[in-house]
């Protein structure tokens, strides 16, 4: 057997601080106390492997996670007297023993007590008492306890348990079926007064006796199972909230007095993910007061669909909107109904209280710049002069602003972003007002000027560019914020790349990237929520490389070391699981394990997908709430027209 304090030191690191048990008595005599000693000889070398082992008499030592996390919820002190029921091999026992002044610990199996007793004097814990008996009822005669651990499952807390607890003591007893259990944790508040936390899903041998289940014997306990904790996919399953269709949108409303919501998605091309976003979006624009929808589009494209949900006539001269790579992402049959659900709620508000659709992005620098010069050209033609001359030193690149980064490096270009920002600044100083053309000029001009920079540090790679367009995507957001004014609340939608707090994933702390999730928290803090959207399999719509057609993809099963999976591996089908803080905490801790998850954006590669998709991430400190669809389709894109769809060409869409 390799050494044993060895393996017992990464037990202590692995499975249980791994896991957030944090108590450094409990870690303290965990790490001291000899797990093998406790075991059967022909498995000690197993004495500290991640489970349950078994004892004899069809009983169980438990897994030593389950161990730590009961006596860390007992909060056990120096000066403390323990009841335990269900001593077993008395390794728990032992524990408390090291933390407490007095344990009394009750094993119904005579010669399972009588080894437990033999064991401790021999290990020189000698502050132990093991009673053999049906310990349900307690130990009248020793209470009050400050603590009382019960390591076998019954139906119900055992009554007689909460009044031997002292005032201020606790019992943390798993209560439930036979399969499955909530570990309880019932703290004795007053005189006839107890409070109730439950510290999640367990699975425990059954506690036979008075208080127990089955007292008569009727049932032999050879089908038991062992104490043993959930896998993270039944504790998934416990937590999540299914989909009972009907409500959907429902589902949400917990979040509905945030200021702004931010919905993910984890590919730019799954139906599912887009008809979900707007089911809450016209929920919550309808029922609770949100105005403005910000999207992870170009600011003029989006300005398109934003003048037919909010009866504004659509510019005649203006170029189509959303004719860049990738057109689909917009240019869709959800986000098509949507248009015309936004306008209809619309259609019933004065002007002031309609719902505006709008773009965070960067990337249509072309767009933008025709947008302010026939802004100004309408209403500041001495101004549009002025314009045009600014931002005619980025005209031969506005096809193809990729490429001038490079000529930006050789021809020395520095008079352009010069240029772009004093007209951003004139446009912002003037725009920021209540005049809504005035203000989308100013947006557009802000979109220039980040875009001129955005192109110019792309050419370099890493980190800068991708951070100057999320903090782009997050200060338009602020503006649209301060815009509609104090009471103004906004739905945001994005990659979950981009909604995901970055501080919770390999980009932000391998990679020094932040994105619109983190600073969007780090602004308005519990007044915001990140909401990620995940999938096992199905179909996606994406393309081979940039630029090149869309294709429907057949999405690979997630991988065995992925959050994917464990979600997968639940069996439910389309759920919600709720991580704000406070709630599921076990479950929260068990997904705190740093874990792969798949990001698909709008390029697929499915033959190197674990280097090309995956990226560890820790799960609840990136979202607030997750939402699931084991399986998903691809998202039916609008034209230009392609055989499998059919769908005419409507606007805001149209050409
Ligand atoms: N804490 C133990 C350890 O560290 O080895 C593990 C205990 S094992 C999961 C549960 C034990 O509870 C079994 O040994 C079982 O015989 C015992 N048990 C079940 N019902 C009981 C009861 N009513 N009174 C006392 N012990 C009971």
């Amino acid at each position: 057997m390799a050494d044993p304090a060895e393996l017992r030191q990464a037990m202590v690191e692995r499975q249980l601080q791994g896991r957030g048990i944090g108590s450094a008595p409990v870690l303290a005599a965990m790490s001291e106390i000899p797990r093998e000693a406790f075991v059967p000889d022909r498995l000690r070398e197993f004495a500290y492997e991640d489970g349950p082992l078994p004892i004899g008499e069809e009983q169980t030592i438990s897994q030593p996670y389950i161990v730590a996390l009961m006596i860390e919820a007992a909060d056990l002190k120096p000066g403390d007297r323990v009841l335990e029921v269900g001593a077993g091999s008395g390794y728990a026992a032992a524990v408390m023993s090291r933390i407490a002044d007095e344990v009394f610990a009750i094993e119904r199996h005579p010669a399972l007590a009588e080894s437990a007793q033999r064991r401790l004097l021999e290990l020189g814990y000698d502050n132990v008492v093991v009673i053999a008996g049906d310990g349900s009822g307690g130990l009248p005669d020793r209470a009050p306890f400050d603590a009382i651990l019960v390591a076998a499952g019954g139906e119900r807390v055992p009554e007689p348990l909460k009044h031997q607890l002292a005032i201020g003591g606790r019992l943390v007893v798993p209560v439930g079926g036979e399969d499955l259990q909530s570990l309880l944790c019932v703290t004795r508040t007053g005189e006839n007064e107890w409070s109730e936390d439950n510290l999640g899903g367990v699975r425990f041998v059954p506690l036979i006796g008075a208080h127990g289940r089955w007292d008569n014997g009727e049932r032999s306990a050879s089908n038991h199972t062992p104490a043993r904790e959930f896998t993270l996919a039944e504790c998934i399953a416990e937590a999540a909230e299914p989909d009972e269709d009907a409500h959907f949108a429902e589902w949400f409303d917990r979040f509905a007095d945030r200021r702004v919501v931010l919905l993910g998605e984890a590919s730019h091309g799954t139906h599912e993910f887009y008809a979900a976003r707007a089911a809450i979006t016209r929920r919550f624009v309808e029922q609770h007061g949100f105005t403005i929808v910000a999207v992870e589009a170009d600011w003029p494209d989006a300005a398109a669909i934003d003048r037919y949900v909010r009866h504004r006539p659509p510019r005649p001269e203006a170029p189509g909107a959303f004719q860049r790579f990738p057109t689909w992402m917009w240019r869709n049959t959800v986000i098509d109904r949507l248009a015309h659900e936004l306008r209809a709620i619309n259609a019933e508000r004065p002007p002031e209280q309609m719902a505006g659709f709008y773009g965070l992005d960067i990337y249509n620098m072309s767009g933008s710049i025709e947008a302010v010069l026939a802004y100004l050209d309408e209403h500041d033609p001495k101004s549009a002069q002025v314009a045009r001359q600014r931002y005619g030193c980025l005209t031969p690149w506005q096809a193809e602003p990729e490429i001038y980064g490079r000529a930006a490096l050789s021809r020395g270009y520095a008079e352009c972003e010069q240029a772009v920002v004093e007209q951003c600044r004139d446009l912002l100083e003037r725009g920021l007002g209540t005049d809504e053309g005035l203000f989308g000029a100013a947006m557009n001009a802000r979109l220039i000027a980040s875009a001129e920079r955005y192109y110019r540090v792309m050419y370099y790679g890493g980190a800068e560019s991708w951070n100057l367009r999320d903090q782009h995507m997050a200060d338009t957001l602020d503006h649209l914020l301060e815009q509609g004014g104090p009471e103004a609340k906004a739905l945001v939608w994005a990659h979950n790349s981009h909604i995901g707090d970055a501080r919770a994933t390999e980009m932000g702390r391998v990679r020094g990237e932040h994105n619109i999730g983190q600073l969007v928290r780090e602004r308005w803090g519990d007044e915001c929520a990140l909401i990620g959207f995940g999938t096992h399999t199905g179909t996606v719509t994406a393309a081979d490389d940039w630029d090149s057609p869309r294709r429907t993809k057949r999405v690979l099963p997630s991988r065995s070391d992925s959050y994917e999976r464990a979600c997968h591996d639940s069996g439910v089908e389309r759920f919600l699981l709720d991580l704000t803080s406070g709630k599921h905490e076990a479950l929260r801790r068990r997904l705190s394990e740093s874990r792969l998850e798949r990001f698909i954006g709008v390029i697929y590669r499915p033959e190197t997908e674990r280097w090309s998709h995956y990226s560890e991430a820790v799960l609840p400190e990136q979202f607030d709430a997750w939402v699931w669809f084991d399986q998903t389709q691809a998202l039916t894109a609008l034209g230009p027209p392609e055989p499998d769809h059919g769908l005419p060409e409507t606007y805001p869409f149209g050409e």
